[in-house]
């Protein structure tokens, strides 16, 4: 008997390593593609995602399993190991039918930001990060990092950094020490975390490194010719013009203008010195606030969303993007060099995903195929027609202008309207999902009743749909466009849908106990956090289902 007990407890640790690891580091990049780390392999230094790539293990079929496929809901998913049907985080933003008003996932007025140049430069809306405050508030599940908060209290210390408000926000949970983003050319926080900065964010403020970089110059890292090659010409159709930045190389970071203002910031946005800059305060954060250096995991959550901010302008296939990834190779590499001076490479687990993927240009799908219907989604044209159809079916709206109001892929009826109109809210939906579905753009929509199963159904993207419903806070009708249809005008690329191209994403892990390997097997980005629990020795996040991948 005992023989056979040592037996088994000589095997169930091999892929342990003796101690957990003292720091765990969540690298997420916002809108980074399973596909650009094969791609861009080549041109990879030893040190960054080849690194993850050649002693890590890989992930080759990783996606989000659910519909809508966005920054929030992503960082959310990847930090609870659950969905927006339980952590709550349906979309970046969504809005209240009954008020009609717009609700930021982050956005909490009692937390101020802390921090940030006062509102001289405020962004405009269409880029959002608008937010003056920032919580987790509404975020309804436990992170994994709240989950070591709970298990080791004060002795695990949890640190959240990003480019964005909401990936630092969801990637830290309502327990973080600390989570710090970028505002307009500042590290910042809100007054949820902390009252004012720590000396280490006022310190890297200080040395400027942002406002510095205005009127600086973006050119290719490597040989124009490299990129021609793999990814076409700097040129493309499609590619949209903002901030001063044009579609080819050579470009001045200046927002066009002569003097650092608002524009300056927007084209920052872009700019893959935003990779770098957060790669140093990880550095900084690891130092100042001693993580990985006692026997009591941490956890470090980093958001690189430079990416997206440059894919949106110009697309998957673009000599923008491929420099955007190479330069975030460097910074990585910059860091893990850093992580093995300063942690040992005994001590510490990464793993890299992305919040989502994207798609290609249309005018680029338009080029290339004959049989693919691609495009631009005409939201005007949806909207006009689901109004009509609800008009024909219940009259003019009664009093008011419109019976819905668009919120993201999804209608929500207003209800004073269904009041006064004696219309039945099931039956407005049904004729919601049969305009949406008469539409060419539209693969298919749901109506609450089929998403939360109170009618039978079935078909594509209704699972998917179930897991980015929430109860309480979702629309009264959902949809997906069909691929290659996509949600920008009048140029640029986006995601949001359950299309393999949003939804398929890297899945690298790296660090003491694991060894080398590829596997190809199915897995969703819900089994990171499960997965980070049973490596750091923490309890599961209590609502997560997926089991750990090791
Ligand atoms: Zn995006």
């Amino acid at each position: 008997m005992m023989v056979v007990l040592a037996a088994v407890l000589y095997v169930a640790p091999s892929l342990r390593a003796a101690e957990p690891p003292r720091l765990a580091v969540v690298i997420v990049v916002d809108q980074c593609r399973a596909d650009y780390l094969d791609r861009f392999r080549p041109w990879f230094v030893a040190d960054g995602f080849r690194r993850l790539l050649e002693r890590g293990v890989v992930f080759t079929e990783a996606r989000h399993r659910h519909a809508l496929t966005a920054t929030a809901p992503g960082h959310a998913t990847i930090a609870t190991g659950v969905h927006a049907s339980v952590h709550g985080i349906i979309a970046n933003e969504w809005f209240d039918a009954t008020t009609g008003s717009r609700i930021p996932s982050v956005e909490d007025p009692a937390a101020p930001l802390v921090g940030a140049v006062a509102a001289a430069t405020p962004l405009p809306a269409a880029l959002g990060d608008t937010e003056t405050s920032g919580s987790p508030h509404r975020l309804l599940a436990t992170t994994i990092g709240d989950q070591l908060k709970l298990r080791h209290g004060a002795q695990a210390r949890v640190i959240a950094l990003s480019n964005k408000d909401r990936a630092a926000i969801f990637l830290g949970g309502r327990l973080a020490d600390g989570a710090y983003w970028l505002r307009t050319g500042r590290v910042v926080t809100s007054r949820y975390y902390r009252e004012t900065l720590p000396a280490w964010v006022e310190e890297y403020n200080a040395t400027d490194p942002i406002n510095r970089r205005f009127g600086a110059t973006w050119d290719q890292l490597l040989d124009a010719a490299i990129y021609d090659a793999v990814q076409g010409p700097d040129q493309a159709a499609g590619e949209e013009s903002r901030h001063g930045l044009g579609t080819t190389f050579p470009r001045r970071i200046d927002g066009g203008e002569a003097t650092l203002g608002r524009e300056f910031h927007n084209a920052y946005r872009l700019d893959p010195h935003g990779s770098a800059v957060l790669g140093q305060l990880a550095q900084r954060a690891i130092a100042a606030e001693q993580l990985g250096r006692d026997a009591t995991p941490d956890l470090l959550c980093l958001g690189f969303s430079q990416l997206d901010y440059c894919g949106h302008s110009f697309g998957p296939d673009s000599h923008e993007i491929m420099d955007s990834v190479l330069r975030l190779d460097r910074a990585l590499a910059e860091l893990f060099q850093f992580l093995d001076r300063e942690i040992g490479p005994e001590h510490f687990v990464a793993v890299l995903t992305a919040d989502h993927g994207v798609a290609p240009l249309p005018e680029r799908v338009q080029a290339f195929t004959r049989d693919v219907t691609a495009g631009r989604l005409d939201f005007a044209t949806l909207t006009h027609d689901v109004e009509a159809a609800l008009a024909a079916a219940f009259g003019a709206p009664p009093g008011v202008a419109t019976w819905t109001i668009r919120d993201s892929y999804g209608f929500r009826l207003l209800p004073a309207t269904l009041a006064a109109g004696g219309v039945d809210a099931p039956a407005a939906r049904q004729v919601i999902k049969d305009a949406l579905q008469r539409s060419p753009q539209v693969a298919f929509a749901w109506t609450r009743e089929e998403v939360l199963g109170a009618v039978p159904a079935s078909g594509p993207y209704l699972d998917a749909w179930r897991l980015s419903y929430h109860a309480g806070r979702s629309q009264d009708v959902v949809f997906s466009p069909r691929p290659y249809i996509v949600d920008r005008r009048p140029a640029g690329s986006n995601h949001g849908t359950p299309n393999d191209y949003d939804n398929h994403v890297p899945l690298l892990w790296y660090g003491a106990g694991l060894a080398p390997a590829v596997r190809r097997e199915p897995v969703g980005t819900d089994a990171i956090a499960p997965t980070l629990a049973q490596l750091l020795g923490a309890p599961r996040p209590p609502e997560a289902l997926a089991a750990s991948l090791f």
